[in-house]
């Protein structure tokens, strides 16, 4: 699905990641730990394809395609789905026609016909239901006015909706309530599926309570440098980040 091997990146000329591997499996699901600053959203932003952001070194490859040879667009029409820390907002798009256009769009790329409004909307009632949100959240604009907890509820939303082959969730559960952060939760489990694969970046091991991981593995200057089971999260609860950086200064 993904494999990532000796990334090294850069933004405004600051290094940030610093030769970064990781294989990604499909059906498996991997969490990425560490402290703040260590690189989690540089490497995210990275495989969504910012432009600010600079790779230096390294290869990724996505479903046996050079990932950062494709566009942003490309990304996500091949099944990358990228849920960010801080959601944009889209004033005067609704979240309806939002969410149907990238569905569709997603439909044409993988040669399915596209869902009429009739289908889309029965198909996104039935997955708003599930992630608990009123219908009226349809006809507002993106993510506009809405709170912490309801623009995580409508990543979810889209994420379900869009069906993606590589889910990235960025710290999707920072500053959440015990009720959102379930509502995530139970999102992604339901996306667990044989031919997809799943990461999940955070920084606290609270949420890997709710989407038990397969693997756990923990970056540190923006490198690697312990990978687990799920023991590995609870371990890094107990004895919080320091060590983990003694250990990336040994490995340097
Ligand atoms: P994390 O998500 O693990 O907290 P980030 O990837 O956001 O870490 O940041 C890693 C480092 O890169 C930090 O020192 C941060 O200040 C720096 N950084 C990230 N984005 C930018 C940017 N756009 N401009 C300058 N520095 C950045
Ligand atoms: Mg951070
Ligand atoms: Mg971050």
């Amino acid at each position: 699905m993904l494999s990532i091997k000796d990334l090294h990146a850069s933004v405004e000329n600051k290094s940030i990641l610093r030769g970064l591997s990781l294989d990604v499996k499909d059906g498996e699901v991997h969490a990425i730990m560490g402290p703040n600053g260590s690189g989690k959203s540089t490497l995210s932003q990275v495989l969504a394809g910012r432009e600010d952001y600079t790779v230096e070194k390294g290869t990724v490859e996505y479903l046996g395609q050079d990932l950062l040879a494709m566009s942003i667009e490309d990304r996500a029409r091949s099944g990358l789905f990228l849920a960010f820390q801080y959601p944009i907002e889209i004033p005067g798009v609704s979240n309806a026609y939002f969410l149907r256009a990238a569905v569709n769009a997603g439909r044409r790329h993988r040669g399915l016909p596209e869902l009429d409004a009739m289908d889309f909307l029965k198909r996104v009632k039935a997955e708003m239901k599930a992630v608990g949100m009123r219908e009226e959240f349809l006809y507002r604009s993106v993510n506009e006015g809405f709170s912490g907890g309801e623009k995580k509820r409508n990543e979810v939303l889209q994420m379900a909706l869009l069906e993606p082959k590589l889910a990235i969730l960025d710290e999707t559960d920072s500053g959440l309530d015990i009720d959102a952060m379930k509502v995530v939760a139970d999102g992604v489990n339901r996306l667990r599926a044989p031919d997809r694969a799943l990461i999940v970046i955070t920084h606290y091991q609270r949420l890997l309570d709710y989407i038990v991981p397969d693997f756990v593995h923990v970056l540190s200057h923006g490198r690697i440098v312990r990978s687990g089971g799920r023991e590995l999260a609870l371990e890094l609860e107990e004895r919080g980040y320091g060590w983990i950086d003694e250990l990336a200064t040994q490995q340097t």
